[in-house]
């Protein structure tokens, strides 16, 4: 044993503990040799060491090795050793602080392993001081003599146990330092992995940002360095984009206050300088100061965002004209509703329908006819101004939404109105599509909401209705919604209701009304419904007609009346006389006589009665002739040629040119009788009777006057050609037995005021 004098323990520990504690992890190893060195001399070994557990193998290796001239050294030899190769030695070190071995061939047989394996060594005695960190063993300091016998004294061995816990100390922070810089390799290669960046984000109490880790991405990313994130977060958070950062900044705090994840999207400046949507999804801890760390990512997620838009857009916008569909502006009018509320003044919901749309898309094509919803559309949204909606429902039927008038209903009114008028300007203007001129106008429909909650389908169903009057009242007009329109569209409603039944209650009847030639000779007559209604006493075919149109319902009410008419057509020839002679006309609306199935229907009916084509005419009105040219051409000639004669009714009040007038088999116009009633005070009204006069002459038509009522209008209308009668003032429209008495009574009736 050497003399401990020349050794002062204390100052050995100190110096050894001050020189590792202030390495770097680098000059650890160097410090830790150092010192194992300075021992080994000083005890004399022949091989000093330290040898470490890895406790994840449950292995040992030798790591700092210094050995006296001539000993070989052992530390290749012993490296990931297993423990269990050493089951006694680990066992007694667990229970001693310092394991020393006088004599190798002296151990007992439970150590028969050991002994072995030191006899390999060459190894006489040892001393063994195990290193413990957190309570366990974790590794050994050890100086092994080959020839020498030793035993340490108990101050020899607590200043061994000493210099054993400062080394442990030291290797111990050495091996977190490598484990940490191993891991934070390990999270930089991962990351570097992942499409987005990784980071830990910090806030602190004083209001400090930063990054303290943030994977390399961030710089193709962003064009930052992760080091100057790593002090300061703030060259980051400036990306984001303005309208985003509050938003952003809000979760943030509502992360730290819940403790809940921290989840947001927002957009920001890529390095490339384009705009970017992130997707950042985070974890938050506190720390012990009171510091904020959140762990997550950031990913760019713009072109889920994009295909996200354009998901929302086919859902919510129009693909024709991009203008918003139904369900935005269920939206939207939810939110003009609650503005409405909230700033107490009125807005308006306003339905707007093409007038005669079809006819350019069957005349031009759809083609031609999307054009014009387009430039619709955009003429429009010039018009409104920038906060107003404008939608499309489908078809050709457009909807503003227009917000901001006064809460006085009559100004707000007055003020809705000049803007419809703007709108309705605008629709004028001629069009250009693709090379076809077109002019068209609109029917508008306005309702007005104020400071109540009104569904957006009553709302919708009010402008609709306000629309319809618009139609009614002419083309290019506009008409507000009010409540006595409700109660008439209720009322039609009803009527419906009751019209669907007349026919199965027998209410339904067919009245006749005397033509007369300008002898007073009767010429024919004019078939006339009429609806006896239990509730509602007579209903005037002008009320439900129209009605009977737009339902459908005028399918099965034409073919009564033609059924009806052609059996007492054919009981008249049957009877002879007067009656059998007689040209009745049937009134034929628009939609019956476009039907596909309408010639052969006539034609079976005339078979089936037995009636005689001869005695039938046709009434049509001009709208009939608006349609597919070739097809009416076509219906006409066919008629004709059953021996069926046409007659257009209400001529004059239509839009019939004389090139349609040329190229129809047609026999008969109808004046209207809106120029008969004044012919005698309106000059006008007498020149356009005049003109249709002349212009039947030269087509060779010829030309009935409706609605005569006065001596005067006949001898007016005689004076001017006029050769055929129609009115009150030969005879009002009978009940079928009625006029066939007052016809019979009258045997031929040569005198003009028989009737
Ligand atoms: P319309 O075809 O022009 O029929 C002539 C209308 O003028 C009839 O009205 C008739 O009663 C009325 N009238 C006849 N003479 C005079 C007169 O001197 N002065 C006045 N002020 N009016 C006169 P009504 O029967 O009310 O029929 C109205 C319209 O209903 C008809 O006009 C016709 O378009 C339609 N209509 C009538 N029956 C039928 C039918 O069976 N089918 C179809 N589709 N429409 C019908
Ligand atoms: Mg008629
Ligand atoms: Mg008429």
């Amino acid at each position: 044993m050497v003399d401990s004098v020349s050794w002062d323990h204390r100052e050995f520990v100190y110096k050894a503990s001050i020189a590792l504690a202030r390495s770097t992890i680098e000059d650890i190893d160097e410090g830790v040799t150092g010192c194992i060195a300075e021992l080994r001399d000083w005890l004399l070994s022949d091989r000093s060491y330290l040898i470490l557990f890895e406790e994840a193998t449950q292995t040992l290796s030798i790591t700092h090795e210094i050995c006296a001239k001539g000993v070989e050294p052992q530390r290749l030899a012993i490296q990931n050793v297993p423990m269990s190769r050493f089951p006694w030695l680990v066992e007694q070190l667990q229970k001693l602080a310092v394991l020393s071995i006088p004599e190798v061939e002296e151990l007992p047989c439970e150590a028969e392993e050991e002994k072995l394996e030191f006899r390999r060594e060459g190894i006489r005695s040892l001393i063994l001081v195990g290193l413990r960190l957190e309570g366990q063993v974790r590794g050994i300091l050890g100086f092994d003599f080959l020839d020498q016998s030793l035993t340490p004294d108990p101050e020899t061995e607590e200043f061994l146990l000493q210099i054993g816990e400062i080394l442990g100390a030291s290797v111990h922070r050495q091996i977190l330092a490598t484990r940490n810089e191993r891991f934070e390799n390990s999270l930089y290669r991962y990351s570097d992995q992942f499409p987005g960046v990784i980071f830990q984000f910090r806030t602190y109490p004083d209001g400090r940002m930063t990054f303290p880790f943030i994977s390399k991405k961030v710089e193709t990313m962003f064009g930052l360095s992760p080091e100057v994130l790593r002090s300061d977060a703030g060259p980051l958070l400036e990306l984001i984009d303005a309208e985003d950062k509050s938003a952003f900044e809000e979760k943030v705090d509502e992360s730290r206050q819940g403790m809940t994840p921290f989840e947001t999207d927002f957009r920001a400046v890529k390095a490339d300088g384009s705009i970017a949507w992130i997707e950042a999804r985070s974890v938050p801890a506190r720390l012990a100061d009171e510091s904020m760390i959140w762990h997550g990512y950031f990913y760019d997620v713009s072109d889920r965002k994009q295909s996200e838009s354009e998901i929302e857009k086919l859902a919510f916008y129009d693909s024709l004209t991009g203008l918003p569909n139904r369900r935005l502006l269920q939206d939207r009018l939810a939110q003009a509703l609650t503005g409405s509320t909230r700033d107490h003044n009125h807005g308006a919901l306003v339905f707007l329908d093409l007038d005669n749309f079809k006819n350019i898309n069957d005349s031009a094509g759809h083609v031609t006819g999307d054009e014009l919803l387009k430039q619709v559309g955009q003429r429009l949204q010039r018009t409104v101004r920038q906060w107003d909606t404008v939608a499309r429902l489908g078809g050709d039927e457009f909807v503003l939404i227009l917000k901001g008038f006064p809460a006085d209903a009559a100004s707000a009114a007055a003020r809705v109105e000049k803007v419809c008028e703007k709108v309705r300007d605008a629709l004028n203007e001629p069009y250009d599509l693709n090379g076809i001129d077109y002019t068209g106008t609109p029917s508008i429909g306005v309702t007005l909401f104020f400071d109540h909650d009104t569904s957006l389908e009553e709302l919708l169903g009010q402008a609709d209705m306000a629309m319809f009057r618009a139609k009614d009242d002419g083309r290019n007009c506009i008409r507000f919604y009010d409540a006595m329109m409700q109660k008439k569209v209720s009322e039609r409603l009803a009527m419906e209701s009751d019209l669907r039944l007349a026919i199965r209650k027998n209410q339904l009847a067919v009245h006749y009304q005397i033509l007369v030639d300008e002898k007073g000779k009767p010429i024919g007559a004019e078939a006339l419904l009429r609806w006896h209604c239990p509730g509602r006493g007579m209903v005037s075919p002008a009320e439900f007609i129209p009605l009977a149109e737009e339902t459908g319902l005028i399918e099965s009410v034409g073919y009564w009346v033609l059924e009806e008419v052609l059996s007492r057509v054919a009981s008249w020839k049957k009877r002879g006389g007067v009656l059998s002679q007689l040209q009745v006309s049937v009134n034929v609306s628009t939609r019956q006589f476009h039907l596909p199935s309408f010639c052969s229907t006539v034609m079976a009916l005339l078979r089936k009665t037995g009636a005689s084509p001869r005695n039938l005419k046709v009434e049509i009105t001009e709208s009939a002739l608006a349609y597919d040219l070739e097809l009416v051409e076509e219906t006409l000639r066919t008629l004709r040629s059953m021996g069926i004669r046409i007659s257009l009714d209400d001529f004059g009040t239509g839009y019939s040119s004389l090139g349609y007038l040329k190229r129809l088999s047609l026999d008969e116009l109808k004046i209207d009788q809106g120029f008969v009633r004044d012919i005698l005070d309106d000059p006008n009204d007498a020149a356009i009777a005049e003109t249709i006069l002349a212009l039947a002459s030269a087509l060779k038509l010829s030309a009935v006057a409706e609605g005569v009522e006065t001596k005067g209008q006949l001898e007016r209308l005689v004076s001017m050609g006029c050769t055929r009668f129609q009115g009150y003032y030969f005879s009002r429209p009978l009940p079928a037995t009625e006029f066939e008495r007052l016809l019979e009574k009258s045997g031929t009736g040569e005198q003009r005021r028989a009737w």
